[in-house]
């Protein structure tokens, strides 16, 4: 069976999440789509992050009535860890993934072409390439010309090389597969809604019912919050401070 596993960072999830997961669904007939929240997002560390608990929440609420669309644990907070926690790597968790299946499980690697971009920069990059077949999502703003150019140097073929597969819509490189998905073009982001909320703005286009029910339960997005309401400590604080070696005094 094929399955897809899609990280991010869902803060919060959205539309465009889900249209990506639906359009590549459908295109390599994936049977499981697995939505993976990172605890850490080892590239999103300059800003702070919503807790865990919330985004991964959030996750889960969008995915009901999506059979084939599942929220994932792999990347949750390690109980274990109580001083010093660790980014969460993707190569780690594909690899953990992979272990798991069968022979005629077919595993790929879901992600926007944005995020593809960054890719020469993740840890073990050129390793997680050759772990299972990408598939590397459109996205408003961005051009998926830009994927042969995003690749670690030792693995970018010259451009004789590529021209015939590109036609197809799947790079062949020595150890690498990477799919184009061209179909998505939901032009909004986690960002966007983050900025929706500060000014008031409905989400209701930008996320499911759910979670823009669940955002508003939560309070969350709301920017600096002068005094603790009830509901507020109720909820424990909705964002990551950075991991500290720090005791507690
Ligand atoms: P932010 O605006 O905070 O950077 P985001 O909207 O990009 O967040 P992430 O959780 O960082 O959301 O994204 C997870 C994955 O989904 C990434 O691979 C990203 O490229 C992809 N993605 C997010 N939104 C879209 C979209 N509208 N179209 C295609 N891919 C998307």
């Amino acid at each position: 069976m094929n399955i897809a596993l899609f990280g991010g960072t869902f803060d919060p999830i959205h539309r465009g999440h889900l249209n990506v997961a639906r359009a590549a669904a459908e295109r390599f007939k994936l049977k499981e789509v697995w939505f993976v929240p990172a605890d850490i997002p080892p590239h999103k560390q300059k800003a702070p992050v919503t807790s865990y608990f919330h985004r991964y929440s959030m996750v889960a609420l969008a995915l009901v009535g999506e059979p084939d669309f599942l929220p994932s644990l792999l990347e949750a907070p390690d109980p274990e860890a109580h001083v010093e926690r660790r980014p969460s790597f993707s190569i780690d968790t594909v690899r953990r993934v992979k272990a798991g299946l069968r022979k005629s499980d077919r595993l790929y690697f879901l992600i926007g072409i944005d995020a593809f971009r960054e890719i020469g920069t993740w840890y073990k990059s050129e390793e997680l390439l050759g772990e299972c077949d990408f598939i590397v999502a459109a996205r408003p703003g961005y051009s998926l010309k830009d994927v042969v150019r995003s690749l670690p140097k030792a693995l970018r073929p010259s451009p004789a090389a590529m021209r015939n597969q590109k036609a197809a819509g799947l790079l062949e490189l020595p150890g690498v597969r990477l799919h184009l998905l061209p179909d998505t073009h939901e032009d909004v982001s986690a960002t966007q809604i983050r900025a929706a909320r500060k000014r008031g703005t409905a989400l209701k286009k930008l996320v499911p019912d759910s979670v823009a029910e669940y955002i508003r339960k939560e309070a969350l997005y709301r920017g600096t919050l002068q005094k603790k309401s009830k509901r507020e400590i109720r909820r424990g604080g909705s964002v990551v401070k950075k991991p500290t070696q720090a005791k507690p005094a």
